[in-house]
């Protein structure tokens, strides 16, 4: 089977985390330091907070930029369960808008829609590693005075108008083992503003910036420096895997352009797509539904994944929250969605097999 997700861990990461284990400074130290400066200089961000995953940073980004008890956070309700939840953690409301059909992306005239005097932020989703439409949030949150927290948590490296995602706001990445690159478990936080990044700092760390003195409610959300180091090493490889991800994404494209049934992923003009995901959409004119073509892809031997099969907002969790919003694009596309393997591991023979396995699936 070619799974849908494999981390590249080399000698390189190994003897890393060798050195780590040897130095007798295992929880988070000067690795977790060389990581942020290295993360924030690729990123081009001022400065980078590393934490223990994507989903506190998620919440330290939004703590630090103002979102509190009361508050309403706009966001897409087409992304993993971790993106809203970090807004209830807040105490704040998770406010849904509808996506762009073609980029799964949120839709920035559905935002401004949903804007009311509660709204404090909005945090757009870079999903499948596709940058979202940046000069119209950041547009948004000026001439609204929002904070805008981006969830680039599966968009390391990708670029709208020369920018990297995540370094327009503040910018919050994951290092799952399923991302475009991992530390095993881990996250960080990309921003320009001193003030932010200072009170992540300080969060993290239970709330002190002096041992044993507590200015605010803070948690653990550090990183450790065996996390670090693997991470120092897959950032020098980032460039390689997205390259990679880059090349065989358009080699799908190239074999299934005009192929009815299927939509092959958008790229809008001057973004880079990294291809955390090659989704396609499997549309009503397919002579199969999107369930019997991804059980015939794994009957040839494909691995794919369903991302998202629900949508934020009909999760039974959220039904219990009392959502009623009724959001056409997003259910549309979790009945449509389906990814195909994509990650850098994926050879040449194997992305050959792989397109080959899509057109017989879709017969
Ligand atoms: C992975 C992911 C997260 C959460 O990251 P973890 O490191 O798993 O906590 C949040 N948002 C999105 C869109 C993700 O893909």
């Amino acid at each position: 089977m070619i799974p849908i997700a494999k981390p590249l861990i080399g000698e390189e990461e190994k003897n890393a985390v060798a050195s780590v284990l040897s130095s007798g400074t295992i929880a988070q130290g000067p690795k977790v330091k060389d990581f942020e400066e290295a993360f924030a200089k690729y990123i081009g961000a001022k400065r980078a907070v590393a934490a223990s995953n994507g989903t506190t940073a998620l919440h330290l980004a939004l703590i630090a930029s103002g979102v509190g008890p009361g508050d309403e956070v706009i966001t897409t309700p087409f992304s993993f369960i971790a993106t809203a939840n970090s807004i209830l953690y807040c105490g704040a409301k998770p406010v849904f808008a509808d996506v762009n059909e073609n980029s799964f992306n949120l839709d920035p005239e559905k935002v401004r829609e949903k804007i009311t005097k509660k709204t404090k932020a909005i945090m757009p989703v870079h999903l499948y590693g596709n940058p979202c439409e940046m000069r119209e949030f950041q547009k948004i949150a000026h001439d609204n005075s929002l904070a805008l927290v981006e969830d680039a948590c599966q968009a390391h490296g990708a670029e709208y108008s020369g920018k990297k995602a995540g370094s327009f706001g503040a910018g919050c990445f994951s290092f799952y083992p399923t991302k475009n690159m991992t530390t095993s478990e881990g996250g960080m936080i990309a921003t320009n503003d001193d003030a932010v990044a200072d009170k992540c700092v300080m969060l993290r760390q239970h709330g002190s910036t002096k041992r044993y003195f507590h200015d605010e409610l803070g948690y653990n959300y550090r990183m450790t420096d065996i996390a670090a180091a693997i991470g120092i090493e897959q950032l020098k490889k980032l460039e390689s895997f997205n390259s990679a991800r880059i090349a065989t994404a358009a080699y799908y494209d190239s074999q299934f352009k005009g192929v009815r049934g299927i939509e092959t992923p958008f790229v809008e003009k001057g973004c880079r797509h990294v291809f955390h995901q090659y989704t396609l959409r499997v549309t009503p004119d397919a002579k199969v539904s999107r369930d019997e073509f991804a059980e015939k892809l794994g009957a040839l031997g494909v691995g794919t994944g369903i991302y998202y099969p629900l949508p934020i907002h009909l999760q039974p969790l959220y039904k219990k929250l009392g959502y009623e919003d009724c959001l056409p694009v997003s259910e549309k596309l979790a009945k449509e969605a389906i990814s195909i393997p994509v990650h850098p591991a994926v050879s040449t023979k194997e992305r050959e097999t792989v397109a080959r396995a899509v057109l017989k699936a879709l017969e």
